[in-house]
Protein backbone atom coordinates (compact mmCIF):
# COMPACT_ATOMS: atom_id res chain seq x y z
CA UNK A 1 0.00 0.00 0.00
CA UNK A 2 1.29 3.72 -0.92
CA UNK A 3 1.68 5.82 2.22
CA UNK A 4 1.96 9.22 2.56
CA UNK A 5 3.51 10.79 6.17
CA UNK A 6 5.06 14.06 7.05
CA UNK A 7 8.37 15.16 8.67
CA UNK A 8 7.92 15.59 12.25
CA UNK A 9 10.77 15.56 14.33
CA UNK A 10 14.48 15.02 13.51
CA UNK A 11 17.06 13.59 15.95
CA UNK A 12 20.86 14.06 15.34
CA UNK A 13 22.03 10.81 17.04
CA UNK A 14 25.30 10.96 15.53
CA UNK A 15 27.59 12.56 13.27
CA UNK A 16 26.36 10.40 10.42
CA UNK A 17 23.16 8.62 11.64
CA UNK A 18 19.51 10.46 12.35
CA UNK A 19 16.41 9.58 13.56
CA UNK A 20 13.32 10.63 11.72
CA UNK A 21 9.83 10.90 12.59
CA UNK A 22 6.95 10.82 10.13
CA UNK A 23 3.32 11.24 10.99
CA UNK A 24 0.99 9.45 9.15
CA UNK A 25 -0.89 11.45 6.55
CA UNK A 26 -2.78 8.84 4.48
CA UNK A 27 -3.49 6.73 5.63
CA UNK A 28 -3.87 7.95 9.34
CA UNK A 29 -2.01 4.76 10.77
CA UNK A 30 -0.62 1.19 9.77
CA UNK A 31 -0.36 -1.99 11.09
CA UNK A 32 2.82 -3.49 11.11
CA UNK A 33 4.67 -6.15 13.05
CA UNK A 34 8.00 -5.33 15.18
CA UNK A 35 11.29 -6.09 12.67
CA UNK A 36 9.32 -4.83 9.42
CA UNK A 37 10.48 -2.14 7.19
CA UNK A 38 9.28 0.38 4.87
CA UNK A 39 10.34 1.56 1.17
CA UNK A 40 10.97 5.48 1.03
CA UNK A 41 10.94 6.78 -2.49
CA UNK A 42 13.57 8.58 -3.22
CA UNK A 43 14.99 10.34 -6.28
CA UNK A 44 18.04 8.88 -7.90
CA UNK A 45 20.33 10.28 -10.64
CA UNK A 46 20.94 8.42 -13.54
CA UNK A 47 22.90 9.12 -16.15
CA UNK A 48 22.30 12.68 -15.79
CA UNK A 49 18.36 11.43 -15.55
CA UNK A 50 16.27 11.56 -12.58
CA UNK A 51 14.61 8.39 -11.46
CA UNK A 52 11.62 7.36 -8.69
CA UNK A 53 13.34 4.13 -6.68
CA UNK A 54 12.38 2.78 -3.42
CA UNK A 55 15.31 1.84 -0.64
CA UNK A 56 14.13 -0.05 2.60
CA UNK A 57 14.04 1.14 6.25
CA UNK A 58 13.31 -1.07 9.28
CA UNK A 59 10.97 0.97 11.87
CA UNK A 60 12.65 1.49 14.86
CA UNK A 61 9.69 2.27 16.73
CA UNK A 62 7.21 -0.60 17.83
CA UNK A 63 3.92 -1.26 16.37
CA UNK A 64 1.93 -0.02 19.57
CA UNK A 65 2.64 4.19 18.00
CA UNK A 66 1.01 2.90 14.79
CA UNK A 67 0.52 7.09 13.81
CA UNK A 68 3.96 8.04 13.55
CA UNK A 69 6.71 6.11 13.15
CA UNK A 70 10.24 6.10 13.10
CA UNK A 71 13.25 5.37 11.32
CA UNK A 72 16.86 5.43 11.29
CA UNK A 73 19.21 6.26 9.06
CA UNK A 74 23.37 6.15 8.53
CA UNK A 75 24.04 8.71 6.05
CA UNK A 76 26.15 6.67 3.40
CA UNK A 77 28.89 9.10 1.66
CA UNK A 78 27.10 9.43 -2.26
CA UNK A 79 24.38 7.38 -1.47
CA UNK A 80 20.87 9.14 -2.76
CA UNK A 81 18.63 7.28 -0.78
CA UNK A 82 20.57 8.09 2.43
CA UNK A 83 21.70 11.86 1.06
CA UNK A 84 17.61 12.63 0.27
CA UNK A 85 16.20 11.20 4.31
CA UNK A 86 19.42 13.53 5.58
CA UNK A 87 18.82 16.44 3.99
CA UNK A 88 14.74 16.44 4.90
CA UNK A 89 13.35 19.16 7.21
CA UNK A 90 10.56 19.05 9.73
CA UNK A 91 6.89 19.74 7.47
CA UNK A 92 8.24 18.10 4.38
CA UNK A 93 6.62 15.36 3.38
CA UNK A 94 7.15 11.69 1.91
CA UNK A 95 5.84 8.79 0.43
CA UNK A 96 6.22 5.00 0.91
CA UNK A 97 5.12 1.44 0.46
CA UNK A 98 3.71 -0.32 3.53
CA UNK A 99 5.87 -2.57 5.63
CA UNK A 100 7.66 -5.38 4.33
CA UNK A 101 9.59 -8.30 5.66
CA UNK A 102 9.25 -11.11 7.41
CA UNK A 103 12.09 -10.09 10.09
CA UNK A 104 9.58 -10.51 13.03
CA UNK A 105 9.61 -12.24 16.25
CA UNK A 106 8.27 -15.92 16.10
CA UNK A 107 5.32 -15.03 18.93
CA UNK A 108 4.37 -18.35 19.91
CA UNK A 109 8.15 -19.38 20.58
CA UNK A 110 8.99 -19.22 24.27
CA UNK A 111 12.74 -19.84 24.52
CA UNK A 112 15.74 -16.81 25.20
CA UNK A 113 16.08 -14.27 22.77
CA UNK A 114 19.48 -13.60 21.55
CA UNK A 115 19.86 -9.96 19.32
CA UNK A 116 22.88 -9.30 17.48
CA UNK A 117 23.31 -5.96 15.48
CA UNK A 118 25.74 -3.72 13.82
CA UNK A 119 25.25 -0.22 13.00
CA UNK A 120 21.82 0.98 12.00
CA UNK A 121 20.91 -2.70 12.13
CA UNK A 122 19.76 -2.07 15.75
CA UNK A 123 16.63 -0.65 14.41
CA UNK A 124 14.13 -3.63 13.90
CA UNK A 125 15.62 -4.91 16.64
CA UNK A 126 14.79 -2.06 19.40
CA UNK A 127 11.43 -1.80 18.00
CA UNK A 128 11.19 -5.67 18.79
CA UNK A 129 12.94 -5.64 22.07
CA UNK A 130 10.25 -2.77 22.62
CA UNK A 131 7.20 -4.34 21.59
CA UNK A 132 7.77 -7.48 23.62
CA UNK A 133 8.43 -5.42 26.75
CA UNK A 134 4.94 -3.48 25.48
CA UNK A 135 3.38 -7.19 25.45
CA UNK A 136 4.56 -8.27 28.93
CA UNK A 137 7.23 -10.78 27.75
CA UNK A 138 9.74 -11.77 29.69
CA UNK A 139 11.87 -14.01 27.99
CA UNK A 140 15.53 -13.82 28.77
CA UNK A 141 16.87 -11.17 25.72
CA UNK A 142 20.45 -10.61 25.28
CA UNK A 143 21.44 -8.03 22.53
CA UNK A 144 24.92 -7.16 21.15
CA UNK A 145 25.43 -4.24 18.92
CA UNK A 146 28.64 -3.37 17.51
CA UNK A 147 29.47 0.17 16.14
CA UNK A 148 32.66 1.52 15.71
CA UNK A 149 33.91 4.14 18.08
CA UNK A 150 32.50 6.48 20.88
CA UNK A 151 31.45 9.14 18.31
CA UNK A 152 29.22 6.55 16.68
CA UNK A 153 27.07 5.66 20.19
CA UNK A 154 23.45 6.45 20.61
CA UNK A 155 20.53 5.07 22.35
CA UNK A 156 22.90 4.14 25.47
CA UNK A 157 20.66 5.64 27.75
CA UNK A 158 17.67 4.43 26.30
CA UNK A 159 18.87 1.06 26.51
CA UNK A 160 20.55 1.67 29.93
CA UNK A 161 17.18 2.36 31.62
CA UNK A 162 15.32 -0.52 29.68
CA UNK A 163 17.48 -2.97 31.38
CA UNK A 164 17.82 -1.05 34.78
CA UNK A 165 13.71 -1.77 34.21
CA UNK A 166 13.76 -5.59 33.50
CA UNK A 167 16.43 -7.51 34.89
CA UNK A 168 15.78 -10.12 31.98
CA UNK A 169 17.21 -7.68 29.60
CA UNK A 170 21.21 -7.92 28.87
CA UNK A 171 22.26 -5.37 26.44
CA UNK A 172 26.34 -5.14 25.52
CA UNK A 173 27.61 -2.62 23.35
CA UNK A 174 31.41 -3.12 21.94
CA UNK A 175 33.33 -0.68 20.21
CA UNK A 176 35.68 -1.99 17.29
CA UNK A 177 37.88 0.76 17.24
CA UNK A 178 37.36 3.23 20.19
CA UNK A 179 39.95 5.46 22.14
CA UNK A 180 42.15 4.62 24.75
CA UNK A 181 39.40 6.14 27.32
CA UNK A 182 36.80 3.72 26.51
CA UNK A 183 36.21 1.72 29.64
CA UNK A 184 33.12 -0.30 28.02
CA UNK A 185 33.64 -3.54 26.05
CA UNK A 186 35.91 -3.71 22.83
CA UNK A 187 36.15 -5.57 19.55
CA UNK A 188 33.63 -6.99 17.16
CA UNK A 189 30.26 -8.29 18.18
CA UNK A 190 31.77 -11.93 17.26
CA UNK A 191 34.71 -11.61 19.52
CA UNK A 192 31.96 -10.46 22.63
CA UNK A 193 29.84 -13.36 21.55
CA UNK A 194 32.59 -16.04 21.78
CA UNK A 195 33.84 -14.13 24.91
CA UNK A 196 30.73 -13.90 26.70
CA UNK A 197 29.96 -17.32 26.10
CA UNK A 198 25.98 -17.85 25.59
CA UNK A 199 24.23 -20.69 25.88
CA UNK A 200 22.51 -22.11 22.67
CA UNK A 201 20.09 -24.11 24.62
CA UNK A 202 16.75 -23.35 23.62
CA UNK A 203 17.80 -20.30 21.80
CA UNK A 204 16.62 -18.24 19.19
CA UNK A 205 18.96 -15.47 17.75
CA UNK A 206 17.80 -12.49 15.37
CA UNK A 207 20.95 -11.16 13.51
CA UNK A 208 20.81 -7.86 11.66
CA UNK A 209 23.53 -5.81 9.97
CA UNK A 210 26.17 -5.97 7.55
CA UNK A 211 26.21 -9.29 5.24
CA UNK A 212 29.85 -10.14 7.00
CA UNK A 213 28.45 -10.15 10.38
CA UNK A 214 25.54 -11.84 10.23
CA UNK A 215 27.60 -14.45 8.37
CA UNK A 216 30.12 -15.12 10.54
CA UNK A 217 27.52 -15.00 14.10
CA UNK A 218 25.21 -17.32 12.03
CA UNK A 219 28.46 -19.77 11.38
CA UNK A 220 29.29 -20.28 15.10
CA UNK A 221 25.83 -20.45 16.60
CA UNK A 222 25.63 -23.61 14.06
CA UNK A 223 28.72 -24.58 15.31
CA UNK A 224 27.64 -24.62 18.68
CA UNK A 225 24.41 -26.62 17.54
CA UNK A 226 21.83 -24.59 17.03
CA UNK A 227 19.50 -25.47 13.74
CA UNK A 228 18.94 -22.70 10.99
CA UNK A 229 15.13 -23.01 11.42
CA UNK A 230 16.41 -21.15 14.73
CA UNK A 231 18.86 -18.10 13.47
CA UNK A 232 16.70 -15.11 11.59
CA UNK A 233 18.30 -12.74 10.00
CA UNK A 234 17.89 -9.48 8.35
CA UNK A 235 21.33 -8.52 5.58
CA UNK A 236 21.10 -4.40 5.25
CA UNK A 237 24.03 -4.68 2.97
C1 LIG B 1 15.50 -4.69 4.69
C2 LIG B 1 16.45 -3.51 4.80
C3 LIG B 1 16.26 -2.61 5.82
C4 LIG B 1 17.13 -1.52 5.94
N1 LIG B 1 16.98 -0.65 7.00
C5 LIG B 1 17.86 0.36 7.17
C6 LIG B 1 17.76 1.21 8.32
O1 LIG B 1 16.89 1.05 9.19
N2 LIG B 1 18.68 2.22 8.42
C7 LIG B 1 19.68 2.41 7.49
O2 LIG B 1 20.48 3.35 7.65
N3 LIG B 1 19.79 1.60 6.40
C8 LIG B 1 18.90 0.60 6.21
N4 LIG B 1 19.00 -0.20 5.11
C9 LIG B 1 19.95 0.19 4.03
C10 LIG B 1 19.22 1.21 3.11
O3 LIG B 1 18.12 0.62 2.46
C11 LIG B 1 20.13 1.75 2.01
O4 LIG B 1 20.79 0.68 1.37
C12 LIG B 1 21.17 2.70 2.56
O5 LIG B 1 20.53 3.82 3.16
C13 LIG B 1 22.08 3.18 1.43
O6 LIG B 1 21.27 3.70 0.40
P1 LIG B 1 21.78 4.90 -0.47
O7 LIG B 1 20.81 5.12 -1.58
O8 LIG B 1 22.12 6.09 0.38
O9 LIG B 1 23.16 4.36 -1.05
P2 LIG B 1 23.40 3.23 -2.16
O10 LIG B 1 24.09 3.88 -3.30
O11 LIG B 1 22.14 2.48 -2.43
O12 LIG B 1 24.36 2.25 -1.34
C14 LIG B 1 25.73 2.48 -1.23
C15 LIG B 1 26.40 1.44 -0.33
O13 LIG B 1 26.17 1.79 1.02
C16 LIG B 1 26.40 0.69 1.86
N5 LIG B 1 25.34 0.68 2.90
C17 LIG B 1 24.02 0.40 2.75
N6 LIG B 1 23.37 0.54 3.93
C18 LIG B 1 24.28 0.94 4.82
C19 LIG B 1 24.20 1.24 6.21
N7 LIG B 1 23.03 1.16 6.91
N8 LIG B 1 25.36 1.60 6.84
C20 LIG B 1 26.51 1.69 6.17
N9 LIG B 1 26.66 1.40 4.84
C21 LIG B 1 25.55 1.03 4.18
C22 LIG B 1 26.42 -0.52 0.97
O14 LIG B 1 27.74 -0.98 0.82
C23 LIG B 1 25.88 0.00 -0.34
O15 LIG B 1 26.33 -0.76 -1.41
C24 LIG B 1 18.17 -1.31 4.98
C25 LIG B 1 18.34 -2.23 3.94
C26 LIG B 1 17.50 -3.32 3.85
C27 LIG B 1 17.72 -4.32 2.73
Amino acid sequence: MNCHAKVISIKELTHDVKEIALQLINPPKISFKAGQYIAIEVTEMREGKARQNNRPYSIVSPPEEDRVIRVCVNLVAGGPGSTTLHRLRIGEELSFLHPFGYFTIKSEATSSLLFVATGTGIAPIRSMIEHLLHQGIERPMTLFWGLRSERDLYYQEDFEALSQKYPFLKIITSLSQPTSNWQGDKGRVTEQLSRKKITVENLEAYLCGNMAMIREVRTMLLDQGMTKRAIHFEKFY
